[in-house]
Parts: structure tokens; C-alpha cells; sequence
């Protein structure tokens, strides 16, 4: 690893022109980056057979294009792929693949900060500091190293490729670090390059209101919100940034979402928590709550971790919840765990990296860097 070098991957379209244009080269010269990068996911300028020999060299003195590092990569039973990544720093997040139930395609799941500064009550990356925000980079390059492992480039024109889907559902919050999440996607969604589409890309926020629009106009991908409480009360307990934008104000964001539509309807997710928001009233308080809006609802079992003070209602409970929202015509499916056998499930991520490295980790878990993760 070289550190004195610029990595080429993360940078805009306008960047990389810019950047270019420092070496005396044309937007061509971008151009062609663009395409061996994103659409062949090229890393070794001397195999980027369109651009001459002699430049080979002076782009390899100066640049690298470099992916995050895998550590390890595990596959579930039920073919839940998932892989431990370090970055430069040594900084660590995983990224999760979960195959659709059909398994011929599927969602990447990434993180977008190491940490969250947000303090979810059921959520272990809610325990920890937050340590920093992920770049661009380091965003993108999530998705880029799935590619790699299941040898989906170059890009197929026709969309035939189990990599489908991008959830941005992992650690951190995605609207407090807007920049570099909307660059990373930009990138992904260009269809000269990874070309996924917006319609194919599912955003997850806590409810970041004042972000929700620009979100919205920027991007244009689909937008889920953990929503998991219907009154301020309970919300204002589990989920501390409620007390900063309650209910009223998150459920105006969401009606003035742009591209919200019954044909790209707004997730709603709710995690059950046993006792606490998982009534057949707080059912019907929750289909008064999204009355008109576009909505579909994402069940999901609190999953416990060492320490979490909520337990996971027993199945009839989240079933009958699912039956009142699906009366009422909602789509409400119950999240099953995917990939527990490999500790990738909500809830569960990087706790098993955790417990093989606790002797070498005290400093670095003051430090909040080896600590849970969820997905
Ligand atoms: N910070 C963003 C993106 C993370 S999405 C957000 O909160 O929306 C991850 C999803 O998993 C969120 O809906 C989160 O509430 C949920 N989650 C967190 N901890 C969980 C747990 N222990 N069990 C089940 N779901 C959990
Ligand atoms: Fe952060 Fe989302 Fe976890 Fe809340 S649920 S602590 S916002 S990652």
C-alpha cells in the first residue's frame, strides 16, 4: 500500500476530470478511467489496454486504484455472503450480500460511517463512539469489492447479475454524512460505469429531517425509514433524535418526499420490541400515522446482543401485527435473519470479529472500533 499515492476510486466525475486536467490530460482521459474502473473493475493501470503504454506509467506514479481491504469473507448456509473490511486507517465495517428469497439477485448492504453518533437504544452501534465518518471511497468501494468476489464485471448491459440491489442500511447515519454518500452513489448509479439504478438503490435514515428533501431531489433512490415507534413518547425512548425531529415533523418530510409514489412507496421500518411498540394498538396507531402516504412496512424481530435491554416478541405477536397492517391493504412483510450462521444478521454484525480479537482489542474498543455493527 501506497500512501503517498491518490486513489483514483470515490472521486466524482468532475473530479476526476480535475484531477486529470493536473497532468496536463483531457476529459477523454477521464473518460476512459471512468469505464476500466466501473465498468470492468480494473485496478492495474498496465491492463487499461485503451490508454497508451507511456501513460500507464505516469498514472501509476501518481495514482492507485485501490478497494478497501478484505480481511475475510464468509458465506452463510442460506448463501448470505459477507466480507470484514479494513480500511487505510485499519479502521474496520462489513459489508453484507442478502439474497433475494429467489436467490438469482440481491441487496448489498453498506455501511456509511464507522460508528453512528445517534444512540438508538436497540441498536449495538448505537452503544459505541463515533470513530469517523467513510469516504466516498470507502463507500463505493464496498459494493466494488461484492463485485469482485462474485466476478460480476464488466458491467453486463442487460442488468443480468446477482448483484442487483444497493441498501444503505448498514453502520452509521447516511444523512449525516450526506457528501460523501451522495458521491459514492452518484458513482454507482452512472450508467457508464456500475450503472445500478436509483429505482434499485433503498437509502435507510433515522430520520434526519432537514436532509430528506435534498436526499430526495440529489439522488432520487428510495428512501426507508426506521421509524419504530408511533407516539413521541416511545420514540423519544428508543431513538434519542426524535426529541430533535418528532414524529409530526418526519411524517411532513416523508409526504413531501420527492419521487414518493404507490409505485415507489416509502418503507416504514419497525423493529418489534417485546412490550414496548408491538401492540395490535400501536398497529392501528401506525396506519393512522402513514394515512396517505405511499407506504410499505418492513417488520424486522429486535435481534438481541450482549447487554441490549429489550427482548423479541414470540411470533404470533409479530404476526397478528403484520395481519392489521396487511388488512389494511400494506405490504408488511416480517424480516427473517438472514445469514446468522455467519453472525451477518441485523444486529449481529461484527460481533464475532469482536469476540476473536478481545485480548489484543481493550485500547481500540475504548476507542469504539471493534464494536458491533448491525446491517
Ligand atoms: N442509521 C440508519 C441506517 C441503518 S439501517 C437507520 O437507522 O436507518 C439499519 C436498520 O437496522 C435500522 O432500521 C435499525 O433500526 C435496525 N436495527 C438496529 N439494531 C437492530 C437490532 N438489534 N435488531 C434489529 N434491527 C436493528
Ligand atoms: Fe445509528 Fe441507525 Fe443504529 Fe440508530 S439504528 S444508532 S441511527 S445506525
Amino acid at each position: 500500500m501506497d500512501d503517498t499515492k491518490t486513489n483514483l476510486i470515490g472521486l466524482s466525475r468532475d473530479q476526476l476530470i480535475a484531477e486529470m486536467a493536473q497532468i496536463g490530460e483531457k476529459p477523454f482521459r477521464a473518460k476512459q478511467l471512468w469505464h476500466w474502473m466501473y465498468n470492468r473493475g480494473e485496478t492495474d493501470f498496465a491492463k487499461m489496454t485503451s490508454i497508451s503504454k507511456s501513460m500507464h506509467g505516469a498514472l501509476a506514479e501518481r495514482y492507485v486504484v485501490r478497494r478497501p481491504q478484505v480481511t475475510r469473507e464468509l458465506t452463510s448456509t442460506d448463501t448470505t455472503r459477507k466480507w470484514l473490511l479494513k480500511f487505510d486507517d485499519g479502521h474496520e465495517a462489513e459489508t453484507v450480500y442478502i439474497p433475494d428469497a429467489d436467490e438469482d439477485r440481491g441487496a448489498v448492504c453498506i455501511s456509511t460511517q464507522v460508528g453512528c453518533t445517534l444512540t438508538c437504544r436497540f441498536c449495538h452501534t448505537g452503544t459505541q463512539l463515533l470513530v469517523r465518518n467513510l469516504s466516498a471511497a470507502e463507500i463505493v468501494g464496498q459494493f466494488m469489492v461484492a463485485r469482485d468476489s462474485y466476478g460480476e464485471w464488466p458491467t453486463p448491459d442487460d442488468g443480468g447479475r446477482r448483484l442487483s440491489n444497493i441498501v444503505v442500511m448498514g453502520m452509521g447515519e447516511p444523512l449525516y454524512n450526506f457528501e460523501n454518500v451522495a458521491t459514492a452513489l452518484e458513482i454507482a448509479m452512472d450508467g457508464e460505469g456500475i450503472g445500478i439504478s436509483r429505482r434499485r438503490i433503498t437509502l435507510s435514515t433515522s430520520g434526519v429531517v432537514p436532509m430528506m428533501k435534498e436526499c430526495g431531489e440529489r439522488l432520487g433512490v428510495n428512501l426507508a425509514i426506521s421509524l419504530h415507534a408511533v407516539t413521541d413518547e416511545i420514540r423519544d425512548r428508543i431513538m434519542p433524535i426524535n426529541k430533535k425531529y418528532p414524529l409530526a415533523e418526519l411524517m411532513r418530510a416523508c409526504r413531501e418526499y420527492p419521487g414518493a409514489s404507490n409505485a415507489r412507496r416509502i418503507t416504514f421500518e419497525y423493529i418489534m420490541l417485546k412490550g414496548v411498540n408491538d401492540s395490535a394498538a400501536d398497529a392501528r396507531a401506525l396506519l393512522k400515522l402513514v394515512k396517505g402516504l405511499p407506504a410499505k412496512f418492513n417488520l424486522i424481530p429486535f435481534n438481541p446482543w450482549p447487554g441490549s435491554e429489550f427482548e423479541t416478541p414470540d411470533i404470533r405477536t409479530t404476526k397478528a401485527f403484520s395481519d392489521i397492517l396487511q388488512d389494511a391493504g400494506y405490504s408488511a412483510p416480517i424480516r427473517m435473519p438472514r445469514g446468522r450462521d455467519i453472525l451477518a444478521a441485523c444486529g449481529q454484525l461484527r460481533s464475532e470479529s469482536q469476540r476473536e480479537r478481545a485480548s489484543l482489542s481493550k485500547a481500540r474498543a475504548a476507542a469504539g472500533i471493534e464494536d458491533g455493527h448491525h446491517g
